[in-house]
């Protein structure tokens, strides 16, 4: 296991006031762990010398390095390079020393504007100045230089602009083969399942989440769909053999939830399904309004399997394009099992699909009853070949956005167990486990 641990520290105030999302610290995130190192720590300050210092010494105390992005540019809120002067002081316990202007830097500046024509403004001077000791990254992509304080200074702390066009070359060039490990990876595997709460799915996982195991297996739930992660860590051959064991035993544990690995989606697993049975799907969606069939466009090829569907919002939609019988919308309401059974019927017998899923539900905030209150929904799957369409009943909870999110998810999961011969199977937010199965 590599014992090294890269800090990143982000710098704005439009990061820390949320104006803008930190995509800088994702990137680098992700980056990080091909070179053989861990990213330990994600910091966020703002705009402020004295919080930029303080975060750089106490990142390194527990860091082999630290990658700080922004706080570079040529305005007086650009403050990283002074408060990289502080923290060296601070960690070397000598008197602060005034930045250097670096000749090359001024070069670099120089020749950036007259390339583009322009006068060099005098505020962008500041930006060759670096505290002395340490050395400037070539930016190739913008005015400001980086600084790197790896080959001499008490600290290991390489800062990067925070333009993401600019620092992402940079990182790339200048600062990934300085940290990276000769021969050591951090490789990771994402195993999607769909069926489980993530408390029920951590059970069975059991002592494989132990946090001291290597390779590590934990896991993360959206709108859902939980995710197995596993990261293994060592030299590339026996960190890949550990990676794809723990893999195995995983999914030896429950295979039947699980569709899908890394960059696979339910969409995408449950297209592959149809592709591989040479079968079509059409949509009929009420309460997703169109959702569904996002989703499944999404995946490209999907026409392949895909040929299209019906959103009906209202009554008469229902009634008019998928000959939803009113009397059953009188009796039942829109909301009810027989509507979604005759939404998936209607779907089979307006197309020449093999499979249909049709969606109907309260999404609220309004329209709930005591019966059925905001987050009940009702998904239905038809399939022409076994005669039958399924209508389950959910409850949901969360936001309006929510409830249709969570109720797409669920209508792909129900169709997925119906193209693995599983339509009983269980699922999240299935009101019990009895489902509603009618003829075609
Ligand atoms: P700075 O180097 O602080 O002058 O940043 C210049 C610009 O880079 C900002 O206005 C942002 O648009 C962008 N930026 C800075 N930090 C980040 C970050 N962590 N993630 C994404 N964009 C950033
Ligand atoms: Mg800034």
């Amino acid at each position: 296991m590599t014992q090294l641990r890269i800090a990143i520290l982000s710098v704005g105030d439009e990061l820390v006031l949320g104006q803008i999302d930190d995509t800088n610290a994702s990137w680098l995130a992700r980056r990080i762990p091909a070179l053989g190192v861990m990213a330990g720590e994600r910091r966020t300050v703002g705009d402020d010398q004295a919080s930029i210092a303080r975060a750089i010494v106490e990142l390194s105390r527990t860091h082999s390095a630290v990658v700080v992005t922004g706080g570079l540019g040529p305005t007086l809120d650009d403050l990283t390079r002074e408060a990289l002067a502080d923290a060296i002081a601070l960690a070397s316990g000598e008197s602060r020393a005034p930045l250097e202007e670096d000749p090359a830097g001024i070069a670099h500046l120089r020749k950036w504007f007259e390339e583009k024509g322009r006068v060099m403004p005098p505020l962008n001077r500041r930006q060759a100045l670096r505290p002395p000791g340490t050395s400037l990254l070539a930016n190739p992509n913008g005015t400001a230089p980086g600084i790197a304080t790896w080959s001499s200074a008490p600290l290991c702390v390489f800062c990067l602009p925070g333009p993401p066009r600019e620092m992402q070359p940079m990182f790339d060039a200048e600062v990934a083969p300085k940290i990276a490990v000769d021969g050591a990876v951090v490789l990771t595997a994402a195993l999607h399942t769909v069926g489980l709460g993530e408390s029920s799915l951590a059970a069975i996982l059991g002592e494989l989440m132990d946090r001291s195991r290597m390779p590590s297996v934990g896991t993360t739930a959206k709108a859902g769909i939980v995710t197995i992660r596993i990261r293994a860590e060592g030299n590339v051959i026996d960190a890949q053999r550990a990676l794809d064991a723990t893999v195995d035993v995983c999914r030896s544990r429950v295979s039947n939830i699980i569709f899908g690995r890394d960059e696979d989606t339910l969409e995408s697993s449950v297209g592959a399904l149809l592709l591989a049975y040479g079968a079509t799907l059409a949509t009929a969606e009420s309460c997703t309004g169109g959702l569904v069939s996002a989703r499944l466009t999404d995946v490209p090829g999907s026409s392949a399997w895909f040929k299209g569907g019906f959103v009906v919002y209202a009554n008469e939609r229902k009634m008019e394009d998928l000959g939803v019988p009113s009397s059953v919308l009188d009796e039942f309401g829109a909301v009810s099992h027989a509507t979604a059974v005759a939404l998936a019927r209607g779907a089979l017998r307006r197309t020449t699909s093999d499979y249909a899923i049709s969606t109907t539900g309260v999404a609220g905030p309004t329209g709930g009853s005591l019966e059925k209150p905001v987050g009940t929904v009702f998904i239905a799957i038809a399939d022409r070949a076994r005669a039958e369409v399924c209508s389950r009943r959910f409850q949901m909870t969360g936001s309006r956005q929510t409830i249709r999110e969570r109720s797409t998810v669920m209508a792909l999961a129900a169709l997925r167990n119906a193209l693995l011969d599983n339509p009983l199977q269980s699922l999240l937010w299935a009101e019990s486990e009895r489902v509603h199965v009618e003829p075609l």
